[in-house]
């Protein structure tokens, strides 16, 4: 595996905290995080509200290796929205949490944060799609918010 240099400075200044486990609800699915997660944020669109079904999503990104599954791989099944140019749900067979997405055309994974089992060195930057915010959930506290992308 090769590491960008970021990633490599991201890892140097995290050894000894560096174990990023992830885990799904049943425990069949578990992972690590070996780069640098970016772009953390809250995204309040429609489809990640209903395929989280929850107020919204938190994710990040890493590299294409940046992901490196410890246990049953095999049980992520991924759902690609017809018709969506990018949105796609990777979630675990057995309990449905949410699992990371490798995103080859983009050539980046995408990582759901709430199945992280331990904290992360990196915080939340921002919401996205506050346009579409489910309209009973109020409080966005000091983040910036952005209407769609952030970009
Ligand atoms: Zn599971
Ligand atoms: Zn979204």
């Amino acid at each position: 595996m090769t590491l960008s240099a970021s990633s490599k400075a991201y890892l140097d200044r995290t050894e000894g905290l560096n174990m990023f486990v992830g885990s799904c609800l049943c425990r069949a699915v578990k992972w690590q995080i070996d780069a640098v997660l970016e772009q953390m944020h809250h995204c309040h669109c429609s489809r990640c509200r209903k395929a989280r079904s929850a107020a919204f999503a938190t994710n990040a990104v890493t590299t294409i290796d940046g992901v490196r599954f410890l246990r049953s791989e095999d049980n992520v099944q991924l759902f690609l929205l017809p018709g969506a140019k990018y949105f796609a749900h990777a979630f675990c067979k057995t309990c449905g949490s949410s699992m990371p997405q490798k995103d080859a055309a983009r050539g980046r994974h995408s990582v759901p944060l709430g199945c992280m089992d331990d904290d992360l060195v990196v915080r939340a930057e921002h919401h996205i799609f506050t346009d579409s915010k489910a309209p009973w959930y109020a409080w966005l506290g000091d983040l910036p918010a952005f209407a769609s992308r952030s970009e």
